[in-house]
């Protein structure tokens, strides 16, 4: 019943750019409940490269979940919130309608390695205010495992983190060999993402950035890790049920939608003289807001294709 997903590598480009391993969306799964999107990524040595800099961008129709193994980042957005997301603590940024943000590592972050998960705002919910949410969830154990639950319940944890549809986030670290059942709600589906060591889960062998998919109907799920042990993401959600577009940083219903939402943002980003304007001198308000104080200048959309976006399903 457990299906693996392979991670493809995504090279995110810029002039600091990381590779990334990217396990959702994929062709024949795109969604798992509403997570929409799961980059892993390092460690990678950033040191050299100036580590991770990320100027201001757009999101609309999703919340963006970030979680660290290793290293820190400063989170500024145009709703005037500035975080430091690190290990072990949840940032979730709501986009609702239209939010903008920079993501940038400090010199002390010599290493960084994470995921950026995204998850797909419902119908209803898609033009809500942009927002904001940090926690940082005490570690809970038992025979052979570690936990951290930073969205919804498992393990007797739960998070106190609102979300708008039913979703599950837990961090869960596993000593060597161990064998845990972990009881699960039925009506969700599951993803089980590999950061460190190897897992076996129902039958399935996992390593390194493959995700585990687990259908709805299942009260429990097996783990047994390899001798290294295993660190995983567990992450669910009952199907969400609606069809999505996605394309570059947006989530919409239709390529409408889409198309929408990028004028919006180039309009607000380019000049008289057709130039991207630097955030923080002349960049108009507009739809995304700007990011008070950050100096970089806000990344242009790329061109969209010529066909019509497709929708997931
Ligand atoms: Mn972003």
């Amino acid at each position: 019943m457990v299906e693996l997903m392979t991670p493809r590598e995504v090279p995110l480009g810029g002039p600091r750019a990381m590779t990334v391993r990217r396990t959702l969306p994929q062709r024949d799964r795109s969604l798992i409940g509403a997570w929409c999107f799961l980059d892993h990524y390092g460690p990678d040595e950033v040191s050299e490269s100036g580590g991770m800099v990320v100027a201001p961008h757009p999101h609309t129709g999703l919340q963006t979940v970030s979680w660290l193994f290793t290293g820190e980042i400063e989170h500024r957005d145009s709703a005037g919130n500035v975080a430091m997301v690190r290990p072990g603590e949840v940032n979730l940024m709501t986009s609702g309608r239209g939010i903008s943000h920079s993501e940038v590592s400090p010199p002390e972050t010599t290493v960084l390695h994470g995921a950026q998960l995204w998850v797909a705002l419902p119908d209803a919910d898609r033009h809500t205010d942009p927002g904001f949410q940090h926690h940082a969830p005490d570690e809970i154990a038992g025979d052979g495992w570690r936990a951290r639950v930073f969205l919804g319940s498992l393990l007797g944890d739960t998070s106190p983190v609102a979300t708008f549809t039913p979703l599950l986030g837990a961090e869960l670290v596993l000593d060597p060999g161990a064998t845990v059942v972990v009881p699960v709600d039925e009506t969700f589906e599951h993803g089980v993402l590999v950061d460190l060591g190897s897992v076996t889960v129902g039958d399935l062998a996992a390593t390194r950035s493959d995700l585990a998919y687990v259908p709805t109907g299942v009260q429990e799920i097996r783990l047994v890790a390899g001798a290294d042990g295993a660190r995983l993401l567990v992450l669910g959600g009952p199907p969400f049920g609606e069809s999505i577009v996605m394309w570059w940083n947006f989530v919409g219903r239709t390529h409408d939608d889409i198309v929408g939402a990028r004028a919006a943002w180039q309009s607000q980003i380019t000049g008289a003289d057709g130039e991207t304007v630097g955030a923080g001198h002349d960049v108009a308000a507009g739809r995304f807001g700007v990011v008070p104080g950050q100096p970089l200048k806000p990344i242009p959309a790329p061109a969209l294709p010529n066909a019509r976006l497709k929708e997931r399903h």
